[in-house]
């Protein structure tokens, strides 16, 4: 998308290609951690900027239900961060929150809640050792469509998680 060509595209079945991949910037991976360990208790959740299906930055923003069971950005941080990415020239790549007591799959409340329908939904959650990992999804059409999430650092080389 975004003038890009080099993505692996895949069709969701609603006539739209969609990247099956998408790539995140370690610092932002480190970032969206960051604050899913920070916020361990309840469910943390935030917003993920893009250009051409790479990350460009993170902003995590309150969850107002303070909840391990759900979460709802809070408007108005919520409208900051997606204005400050529209003046910076970033798209919105996608949307982050954290299972502290579920795994890394949509919930319905998820499948049902979603307002971008092509915005790659990431589900931090954690492992039986207790180490917090993510998970991208489209669902946008309704079904739990996985997205490869490659992890990318300053020299450049992918590394598929
Ligand atoms: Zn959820």
């Amino acid at each position: 998308m975004g003038g890009t060509s080099d993505f692996v595209c895949g069709d969701l079945g609603f006539g739209n290609l969609v990247p099956v991949m998408i790539q995140l910037r370690i610092e932002d991976w480190g970032a969206m951690y960051e604050d899913v360990t920070r916020r361990a208790k309840v469910e943390a959740c935030g917003l993920v900027a893009g250009v051409g299906g790479v990350s460009a930055a993170v902003r995590a923003i309150p969850n107002i239900h303070n909840s391990p069971y759900r979460f709802e950005m809070e408007p108005s941080a919520q409208v900051s961060a997606q204005l400050e990415f529209y003046a910076s020239g970033w798209d919105l790549l996608a949307i982050y929150h954290s299972h502290p007591v579920g795994d890394a799959f949509p919930s319905e409340t998820d499948v049902r809640a979603v307002a971008y329908p092509d915005v790659v939904y990431l589900i931090w959650a954690r492992d039986e050792h207790g180490a917090w990992f993510c998970r991208g999804y489209w669902l946008g059409t309704g079904d739990i469509v996985p997205v490869v999430l490659g992890i990318v650092s300053e020299h450049g080389f992918p590394e598929n998680v």
